[in-house]
This record gives structure tokens, C-alpha cells and sequence, in this order.
């Protein structure tokens, strides 16, 4: 018996729990001198992970945590897909035009089957390029009217980091319009006011970072033509629709935003936001040929092939776009429209029910914006505990709400805000909602000696 007892156990020395190789140390932050068993690597790789959050209760991010089965086949089957080798892979390059041609048609470009465009890693590029081609066109101008081009600007309301990043490293001067008071994104009035002769564009958000809403895009750009009847200078828009750019084409096609407005020259989006895309992919489509410059464009002649790009990467996987191509067939409009309008559905429910939870005044309750809702405690009320503290109660169940305060002039508003995506059920959202009941509760019990703040809850960054 004993015997056997002591072959059964050897042959269990597979589990890495109990193998030789786990009594092994391996080193954390340099390269050991051995390899491992995959198995066994594996399993310590995956240990590591479980202590990351659970993203479908990650409700903070625009990005999708869910994907259908027949996705991830289709990521695992183009795993070696290179989206630079276009001669190489020419059908995966001609789903990236089909896509291209599809968005362009989607925002209602007047020419979608000559529109340029390509496909990036994200919002992020899309928007450097979206911006350098902005910078370029005023460049050209202006040295063909023989002025000078040192100080290009740049107009936004309160935008994501990457119009930072861009106006940054492209030593544009970025005027914000910030926040002030109750105003929480850009006006007309307020574009009007910093224009001048430098401005390289203005780019109004589509379903702005902090409060999910979106920016006046008509307004601005009739303002913007009357400026020009008047002062003769002539100020093209950019579009970020990160989050707004695969919503409002299926939920409110009645909102002029996109390319039916002359003005604007170029539009970018998230796919791996609304767009229900896998991360890593976003895109950026112009107006016309002539809106993205031709010396930005690299005809790149490599291995067989003399193929245009404009790209700040040269390598990069094509699953992701070629997954989006996926869902361009798989949904259709209907199929995004449904899914968008239960994501509306769901957070106008969330909206109505925090709202009568306790103390709390919605920002943004799921209208006029994208799928979400945003609200601070209701001002004059001494609830005796921040959002701060509400949002570290609710991690003791999973749930990442983050309360977070507004960019410069409302740093003094802090908010939690809550983004509904497609996995983000109806049952999820009662789940919620029982959790925050209880985490409120708990609050009113235990009223914390001192209140968290933005820092020792862990800071949010967008
Ligand atoms: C998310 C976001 C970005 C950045 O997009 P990535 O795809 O994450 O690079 C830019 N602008 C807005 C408005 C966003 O919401």
C-alpha cells in the first residue's frame, strides 16, 4: 500500500504546486540562467494575474472586456498577422480598406469611397495623426502666404491626455477651454475667443473623458464660419469620437457631428472602445485627399511591395483590425444600435436609482453623451465620507467604481462616474447597486474619523 501510496504521489508531481520547480526560486527582475517547464511557467504567469482586477467590474474603462468566442478564434488564428506587411498579408490589408471605407460611409463622408484613412493602435495615434496632419495643412498655408509658422495653436475643450501628448511633442501651444462653474465642456463663444491666425484647428470631443458628454460639434463649426465671413481666417475641425464616433452613428443619427459638416477634416475612434473591438485598435479617416497631406504619407517599398502609410508604428498585429472587420459584418448598424441603446438603457436605469440612493446629484445622467453616468454628493449635505471612501467600500466587492476630482478650475469636484458596456447586464447593474446600498449603509454606520482623499485612495489616471 505504501508503495502505491508513493507512485500515485510521484505521478502527481506534474502540479506546479507541488513540483521541484516551484522549490526553485525564480528571480523577480532579472533573466534566470535556466528555462522552465511551459506548464509550470504558466501557472506562476497566471498567479501573478489573479491579483489584477476583475475587468467587467472594471466599470471606469471605455474599453471592451468582453468578446465572443468566434473572436477570440479569429485573434488566436491571425496571431501572426503583421499589419505593415501589406504585400505579404494583402487580404488582411484589404479588410483594413474595407473598414476604412465603412467608417467613412458610417460618419457620412460626402466622397466614402475615396476617403483616406488608416487604421492605428488606438485613439491615441489616430489623434497624433490626426493632429500632425492639422499642424502640416496650417504650415503649408502659411508659408505659402509667407508668414510665419513658430507658433501654431491648437483649441479643445477639457480633452484626454493625448491632445496633451500631441501638443507636447509637437511644441503646438494647446489652449484648453477648462472648466468654469457649471460649464463643463467647450462653447462656441469660448472657441471664438482663442482663435487667431495660429490656430492649426479645434477639436470638440465626442463623448468628453470626465463626464462621458458630448462637445457642441454644429455649433462650434457654424461659429467657426461666421468667424471666418467676418476675419477671413479659416479654422478646420478634428473630431475625437473615441467613444462617441461608434455610438452616435447607430443611437442618434440625427446628430449632426461628423463629415456632413463641411468644416470638419478628419474624425477619429476608438475600436476597441464602442467599437467592440479587442484593444488595440483605433482609426482615423479624412474628409479628402487633400485634408491629409502627401509628405506625411511614407510609400514605404519593402519586401516586394511599394505600399502607402501613415503610422507611427511599423510593426503591429492585424488581429485587432481584422476582428473589427468581424464585427462590421457580424452587426451591422442594428446590431451596434442594439447593443449601444441597452448600454443607454442601462445606465439612465443606474442614473435614476443612484440618484435615489442618497446623496448624490447626477452630472450626467446616460443623455446627450455616451452610455454612462456621472455624479458628485449633492452640494451643502455633511455625509461624513467622500466618494473616495464610497469607491474604496466598493473594491471589498470587486467593483471599480473610481471617484476621481475634474481637471484644472473644478479640481475642487470630485465625481464618480460609471461606463456601461455591452457586458454590463441588467442583473450586473442590481448586483451593483445592492453592493452600493450596502457600501453606503456601512458608511452611515461607520463614519470614517478621517475622509479618504484622491491620493490615499489611489489615484485615477484617464
Ligand atoms: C480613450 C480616449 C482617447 C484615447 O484613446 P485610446 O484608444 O485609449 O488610445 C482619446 N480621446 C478620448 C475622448 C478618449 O475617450
Amino acid at each position: 500500500m505504501l508503495h502505491q501510496r508513493n507512485s500515485i504521489r510521484a505521478s502527481l508531481d506534474d502540479d506546479v504546486f507541488a513540483s521541484n520547480d516551484l522549490s526553485v526560486r525564480m528571480p523577480k527582475y532579472q533573466m534566470h540562467r535556466d528555462e522552465h517547464e511551459p506548464h509550470h511557467v504558466r501557472q506562476v504567469v497566471i498567479d501573478e494575474l489573479m491579483l489584477d482586477g476583475n475587468s467587467r467590474q472594471n466599470l471606469a474603462t471605455f474599453c471592451q472586456t468582453w468578446a465572443e468566442p468566434e473572436v477570440r478564434e479569429i485573434m488566436a488564428l491571425t496571431l501572426d498577422k503583421n499589419m505593415i506587411d501589406k504585400d505579404e498579408y494583402p487580404q488582411t490589408a484589404e479588410l483594413e480598406a474595407r473598414c476604412v471605407h465603412m467608417l467613412a460611409d458610417l460618419w457620412n463622408s460626402p466622397d466614402a469611397a475615396n476617403t483616406l484613412g488608416t487604421s492605428t493602435t488606438g485613439s491615441s495615434e489616430a489623434a497624433m495623426l490626426g493632429g500632425m496632419a492639422l499642424l502640416w495643412r496650417w504650415r503649408e498655408r502659411r508659408r505659402a502666404e509667407g508668414r510665419p509658422t513658430a507658433t501654431p495653436n491648437l483649441i479643445t475643450g477639457p480633452v484626454q491626455v493625448c491632445w496633451h501628448k500631441f501638443a507636447r511633442y509637437w511644441d503646438v501651444e494647446l489652449r484648453e477651454i477648462q472648466m468654469e462653474g457649471d460649464r463643463l465642456l467647450m462653447t462656441p463663444e469660448e472657441v471664438v475667443k482663442r482663435v487667431d491666425e495660429h490656430t492649426i484647428g479645434v477639436v470638440p470631443t465626442l463623448g468628453v473623458t470626465f463626464t462621458c458628454q458630448y462637445e457642441p460639434v454644429e455649433a462650434v463649426a457654424k461659429a467657426l464660419d461666421e468667424h471666418h465671413a467676418t476675419h477671413g481666417i479659416d479654422v478646420p475641425m478634428h473630431v475625437d469620437g473615441a467613444s462617441g464616433g461608434f455610438v452616435a452613428p447607430f443611437c442618434d443619427p440625427d446628430l449632426v457631428w461628423d463629415f456632413r459638416i463641411p468644416r470638419v477634416k478628419s474624425i477619429n475612434t476608438s475600436g476597441h472602445k464602442f467599437g467592440l473591438a479587442p484593444l488595440g485598435v483605433g482609426w482615423v479617416i479624412w474628409r479628402d485627399v487633400e485634408d491629409l497631406p502627401e509628405e506625411l504619407i511614407f510609400n514605404v517599398n519593402y519586401l516586394g511591395g511599394n505600399m502607402p502609410t501613415f503610422a507611427l508604428n511599423f510593426s503591429r498585429p492585424g488581429g485587432q483590425v481584422i476582428a473589427q472587420y468581424y464585427n462590421f459584418l457580424r452587426l451591422g448598424r442594428e446590431g451596434y444600435r442594439k447593443i449601444h441603446q441597452a448600454g443607454y438603457d442601462n445606465a439612465r436605469y443606474l442614473a435614476d436609482q443612484i440618484s435615489k440612493l442618497g446623496p448624490f446629484e447626477m452630472i450626467y445622467d446616460g443623455h446627450g453623451g455616451i452610455p454612462g453616468l456621472a455624479w458628485k454628493l449633492a452640494e451643502g449635505r455633511d455625509t461624513g465620507f467622500t466618494l473616495f471612501d464610497l469607491a474604496d467600500r466598493l473594491r471589498t466587492n470587486g467593483w471599480q467604481v473610481p471617484a476621481y476630482t475634474l481637471p484644472p478650475h473644478r479640481e475642487d469636484l470630485a465625481i464618480q462616474r460609471i461606463l456601461v458596456r455591452h457586458d454590463f447586464s441588467r442583473d450586473l447593474a442590481d448586483l451593483l447597486l445592492a453592493d452600493y446600498k450596502a457600501a453606503l449603509a456601512h458608511l452611515d454606520k461607520h463614519q470614517p474619523k478621517t475622509t479618504l482623499t484622491e491620493q490615499e485612495a489611489g489615484s485615477f489616471h484617464h
